[in-house]
């Protein structure tokens, strides 16, 4: 059977809007708050178990630290995405040994044993920090990202919100391999001898389109469904991302404005996400990114 991997980074409104001019405190956080547990309300549904990627700063926070223990209880994995969310490539070279060593400590002690995935914030990565993710033990990176929509995601970005705060997209990633592959030490986007296995969001061959849910939801439906027939074609094992603002409400409490991908936000986001899980489900088998690492790496 085929193989796949249900991804979500644990975003919540302050990281949504730290590059915003006025940024959201940590603490109360709709997005987190509420997202969180609907997701693990479907995934139970679908009885489906996924990789969650935290914040480690949320883990100090009682209240968010409890909502992720109970996705620890609920059998899903806890993968690392930075302590709060800074841009890699915005850090020296200490800097970005501190940013992995904090939250390591942070997500170790929390599960109880050596975290296996990072994911960079903003799909920011370097070999430095690979070499870092090598020297604390991960096993895997889930980065990359080699599709052609961000730039007009950010042009988007810059027209509804005014400003373009976050990394833009090296065209390294656009060549880089769709598939799972150990990475060069020299350059991330090319096969090399590092460690750490690499295995890309998944965006289709060609024109490289991304099947994250907030894409579909915006395409609909029919997007979806070509993007994985294609991604089936050529026989791309499938890693699915999904991000909190996919299931946000932003007119509840604590709303928070300008997020483009907030503002389409209804009963249609719910059911595009629930759609993509039962046609993942009818052909694939569906892993934790750890369980799926260890399937193609025995
Ligand atoms: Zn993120």
């Amino acid at each position: 059977m085929r193989l796949a991997n249900i991804q979500i980074d644990l975003d919540g409104s302050w990281a949504l809007s730290q590059y915003l001019d006025k940024p959201i405190p940590k603490y109360p956080d709709a997005i987190f708050q509420n997202a969180f547990p609907r997701f693990l309300d479907i995934l139970d549904e679908f009885e489906v178990k996924a990789t969650c990627f935290v914040n480690a700063v949320d883990v100090t926070i009682p209240e968010k630290k409890a909502i992720i223990v109970e996705s620890i209880k609920r059998g899903h994995e806890i993968a690392n995405h930075g302590y709060d969310h800074k841009y890699f490539s915005s850090l020296n070279l200490k800097g970005k040994e501190e940013e992995i060593k904090k939250s390591t400590n942070i997500l170790n002690d929390l599960v109880g044993k050596q975290v296996k995935g990072f994911r960079a914030p903003g799909y920011d990565i370097d070999p430095y920090t690979l070499s870092f993710l090598e020297q604390y033990g991960y096993s895997y990176d889930c980065s990359v990202f080699p599709t052609s929509l961000v730039l007009p995601i950010k042009i988007f970005q810059k027209i509804t919100t005014g400003q373009i705060k976050t990394p833009l997209p090296t065209w390294g990633a656009l060549l880089a391999p769709l598939k799972p592959y150990y990475p060069s030490l020299n350059n991330i986007y090319k096969k090399g001898k590092s460690n750490i296995l690499e295995i890309p969001c998944t965006t289709t061959p060609f024109l490289r389109l991304p099947l994250h849910v907030g894409y579909a939801s915006f395409f609909g439906e029919s997007y979806l469904k070509l993007a994985l027939g294609f991604v089936q074609f050529f026989n791309i094992p499938v890693s699915c991302v999904f991000h909190l603002i996919d299931l946000s409400n932003l007119f509840e409490k604590g709303k928070a404005k300008n997020f483009t991908q907030g503002l389409f936000f209804n009963i249609k986001k719910e059911k595009m996400l629930k759609y993509v899980i039962q046609i993942l489900k009818k052909d694939y088998q569906l892993l934790t990114v750890e369980e799926f690492y260890k399937k193609i790496n025995p």
